[in-house]
């Protein structure tokens, strides 16, 4: 071959290369992930609620996938999305429960993976890993902590605090669909909108007050569990009947100081009248019918339900009005869209609200994602995944560069049907908090079958549910001479997850006698 042929050979294939790493760069689609906040799957119509409608969000399940075995690594709030974050336990990102100081984020993250392959990268709302400066996106707005419902302070880069005037859900998407608007229109983006609601103390929109005061909520058939057989249970400070307060979280006021997160003194005028105006009739109702006993429990459980899913309402809408905006700006079509919670939640299951549990309820978490012309409309994804699998899977989208430490896998290859694809068949969890609602840290394994927890700490005891004929885990079969070779099996299949995600801490407790 002669020099020039050669050159021009040279020539071509480097014209080559360039034109398919533009075309590349252009078919990488965008990414829009919504993370709300103890969102139960229960509570979405796409789920099977009857008692609830939720449109907006099963327009993703309509119009993409509706994953129904999605579960959580450690069930509660910080811990989550710093997994969500890396892709990894929380014994390996460091971030191990609410309690503790700062996030990390010297650590990989898909959010750096995606901003070095040239994706503009923005959280807005909340993110909760405590004060230190967010790193892998662009630009960042987001609550302090908790953040309030109401008139919301946000942090903005270069440490700057700004409060926005109204309510929390409309002002995060508001600033979500700023950001869409004003980014630069010739790289990939990938936004992250992480909303408040429905966190506790649930209050709803002014709007929605009132919305579901016509509807007598069903009682979920172990909302008088007796906690028989499972020791932690017994002992959790969680439950609707003694934990949720009348004051702060049903907003029947007696004049005692309020505490916590619930904050109405940031109201304006106008706002509190509104407020003072639906729930003064409520208190109005309450001391005239004075209920006691079971009728108190009950009345409890109807206005926790009506401003819980009064709070989900707005976050339904505000939902829409995101996918309304890439519908309007023809961002649809090259935009993957995920919806989920940091975990499920209790709606009076066991008598329950709140999370933290390896049960069902919590351990699972509502997940949707529409992902066009990858996606078929309407498909159920029956696969386990975990919230660790949304950084690889993140990353695999975008053509971007794995970091470093992640422990799930991309489940690209499922949804593409890849045949080389195998599923996972078991699930790893670990959750480590040992304070506010006093339940006992724990870790374990579900197979399709069974599911074993060891407790530790505050409680120190095994579980074992079959969960073909006891699918609410109400009967623990540990112990049983009938449930021995299961249990050795499971133990066997425990020890083996552990090793593999290096889960030193809970390796020990295993060797422990109890
Ligand atoms: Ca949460």
């Amino acid at each position: 071959m002669n020099k020039m042929i050669k050159k021009q050979l040279l020539f071509f294939c480097t014209l080559a290369l360039l034109i398919a790493g533009r075309m590349m760069a252009q078919q990488r689609p965008n990414i829009v992930l919504i993370i709300s906040d103890d969102h139960a799957y229960q509570a979405i119509s796409a789920y099977g609620s009857k008692q609830v409608q939720t449109p907006n969000i099963d327009r993703l399940a309509k119009q993409g996938a509706l994953f129904s075995a999605a579960y959580v690594t450690n069930s509660i709030c910080g811990p989550s999305r710093a997994c969500i974050l890396t892709g990894a336990y929380s014994h390996m990102n460091g971030f191990k429960d609410n309690e503790n100081s700062n996030f990390n984020f010297n650590q990989p993250s898909f959010a750096k993976a995606l901003q070095a392959a040239g994706y503009q990268t923005a959280w807005i709302g909340k993110m909760h890993l405590g004060d230190s400066t967010p790193q892998g996106f662009d630009d960042y707005s987001i609550l302090p902590g908790q953040g309030d419902y109401y008139n919301p302070w946000f942090v903005l880069p270069g440490n700057k605090k700004q409060q926005f005037p109204g309510y929390v859900t409309n002002i995060i998407t508001d600033r979500a669909i700023d950001w869409l608007a004003k980014r630069k229109n010739d790289q990939p983006f990938c936004l992250v909108i992480g909303h408040k609601a429905t966190h506790r103390t649930w209050m709803p929109d002014l709007e929605d007050l009132g919305r579901y005061d016509s509807v007598e909520f069903e009682l979920p058939h172990d909302f008088y569990d007796n906690y028989q057989s499972r020791k932690a249970a017994a002992v959790q400070d969680m439950s609707i009947d003694k934990t949720l307060r009348l004051a702060q979280d049903l907003k029947v006021y007696d004049g005692s100081p309020l505490l916590g997160s619930f904050r109405i003194d940031g109201m304006t005028p106008e706002q509190k009248a509104a407020w003072h105006a639906y729930y003064d009739r409520i208190k109005v109702r309450f001391d005239k019918a004075k209920p006691t006993g079971k009728d108190l429990v009950e009345w409890k459980y109807q206005r926790y339900m009506r401003d819980y899913l009064s709070t989900a309402a707005s976050l339904d809408r505000n939902i829409g009005r995101t996918l309304d905006y890439l519908d309007r700006s023809g961002l649809s079509e090259n935009t993957v869209v995920i919806y989920m919670s940091d975990q499920g939640f209790y709606l009076g299951e066991h008598g329950w609200f709140d999370k933290r549990w390896m049960y069902e309820e919590s351990f699972r978490t509502p997940m949707l994602m529409r992902y066009p012309g990858v996606i078929k409309p309407g498909t159920v994804v029956k696969d386990y995944v975990m919230n660790i699998d949304i950084a690889p899977t993140l990353v695999n989208i975008a053509h971007a560069k794995m970091p470093s430490g992640v422990q799930g896998r991309s489940f690209l290859p499922l949804l593409k049907k890849d045949k080389s694809y195998r599923s996972r068949d078991a699930l790893y969890y670990h959750y480590y908090e040992n304070g506010e609602h006093a339940v006992s840290p724990h870790f374990g394994i579900k197979t399709k079958r069974y599911k074993l927890i060891r407790f530790y700490k505050r409680v120190e005891s095994w579980e074992l549910f079959d969960l073909q004929s006891d699918p609410n885990e109400l009967h623990n079969i540990y112990g049983l001479k009938a449930a021995a070779p299961v249990v050795k099996q499971m133990k066997a299949k425990l020890e083996a997850i552990i090793k593999k995600y290096k889960d030193a801490d809970a390796e020990k407790i295993l060797k422990r006698a109890i």
